[in-house]
């Protein structure tokens, strides 16, 4: 498989564009972007695809901004990279302020800068570069830059409802090496109704504590799926809540959070009925229970709302994929060494473009662990690479049926 630019023409090129693109990721952090709060930063990113010459730069109605590159008749690629961030925390934690988007000694830093407003830039520019140098890319390429995937990927959920492309890449960080899945995450409410009743005769009631006591018990002792590649899954419980504020009161109902990060051979049906299985054991005393995912609304910054249950679907390309072994030959001879293959630790918007059926890679500059810290910040020498990376993967006429 051979692109129609060498690795050297490919360096260079990227060379060529550090200046613009260190400015414009430094732009990208200096615009505040929570989930919801899309707002500037999605006219900042539109402003700079049209500048750059990309072909088409759309909108859609939850704020979801897309750059097309025409290409030609080969399957489509989508880059994915979203546009909001989490919040930075107490700022005086920071060693520059989070919306600075300091350059110091090659590294830009910010909240962002790995989780993902660098990795968005590099994505961003690659298609351009190509289509300055007179290049037509094999197929179709699309930059998508959704909105709220901090807060359960409602922006790319919807993308992949209108809008399908063959193949695509999510740019969160990886180090520069390529990622074929993650665990995913399911978030889940027990509910345990009893009767509530004055504290000084309890026997008169149904105290759903116990029960609840008893769930926790049985939880722990539940066997987890093993999975070597992904680590298996775990649960833990998190938050409870219960319907009384008064200490002299007994709840008539509970409310227990559990976080359940599943390896991709575990689905959300699966959780559920294994969930179900061990609340029906722990009823005591005559109180009943339920299960459910849990959903909330959210609003994007054009002022859709929607119920959206807090998953994350995992997802798994298997390692002999061919678009995993198109994309590893690919990298390993633009960037010069052997590419790794793994998988990420975190879920990823990866999921949802999977579960709408478009095979999915990741890809992406800068130290994940960083991502969410007061430490969050990005080496340009990284970006340059996955710069050099992202040319490569655009220019690959994906072995995918259509
Ligand atoms: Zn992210």
């Amino acid at each position: 498989m051979t692109l129609p630019l060498s690795p050297e023409q490919i360096s260079r090129a990227a060379h060529q564009h550090q200046h613009e693109l260190v400015a414009f990721t430094q732009k990208l952090i200096q615009t505040p972007s929570l989930p919801g709060n899309e707002t500037e930063i999605a006219a900042l990113v539109q402003t700079e695809l049209q500048r750059l010459g990309y072909d088409d730069v759309t909108t859609d109605s939850f704020g979801n901004v897309i750059g097309h590159i025409k290409g030609g008749s080969a399957p489509s690629l989508m880059f994915n990279g979203h546009l909001d961030h989490v919040a930075t925390g107490d700022p005086t934690g920071w060693q520059y302020p989070p919306h600075s988007g300091a350059l110091v000694d090659g590294a830009i830093w910010g909240r962002g800068a790995v989780d993902m407003k660098g990795p968005l830039a590099c994505m961003l520019y690659a298609p351009a570069i190509i289509k300055k140098m007179g290049i037509a890319p094999p197929g179709d390429i699309f930059l998508a830059a959704p909105v709220m995937e901090e807060v359960g990927g409602v922006g790319t959920t919807h993308l992949a409802t209108h809008f399908r492309t063959d193949v695509a890449i999510v740019g969160e960080p990886s180090h520069n090496t390529l990622r074929r899945g993650h665990r995913g995450r399911v978030e889940l409410w027990i509910t345990f109704r009893g009767k509530s009743i004055h504290a000084s005769v309890p026997h008169l009631g149904i105290n759903p504590h116990f029960s609840l006591a008893e769930f926790l018990r049985n939880l722990r002792s539940l066997p987890m799926v093993r999975d070597a590649t992904f680590g298996g899954s775990n649960v833990t419980p998190t938050l409870i809540q219960t319907d009384q504020t008064s200490p002299n009161v007994t709840p008539g109902e509970i409310r227990l959070t559990l976080d359940w990060r599943n390896a991709p051979s575990e689905s959300p049906t699966d959780i559920l009925a294994k969930v179900q299985a061990i609340l029906q054991k722990s009823l005591l005393d005559g109180a009943t229970g339920s299960v459910e995912l849990a959903t909330r609304p959210f609003t994007t910054y054009t002022g859709q709302t929607v119920e959206q249950s807090a998953v994350f679907p995992s997802f798994e390309l298997p390692g002999d994929n061919p678009l995993v072994r198109q994309a590893q030959q690919t990298l390993t001879g633009a960037l010069g060494f052997e590419m790794p293959v793994d998988v990420w630790q975190f879920a990823t918007d990866g999921g949802h473009l999977m579960a709408a059926g478009i095979p999915t890679l990741g890809f992406g500059p800068g130290d994940e662990t960083l991502a969410h810290t007061n430490r969050e910040h990005i080496m340009v020498a990284d970006m340059l690479t996955a710069l050099r990376g992202y040319i490569a993967l655009a220019l690959i006429e994906w072995e995918t049926a259509r």
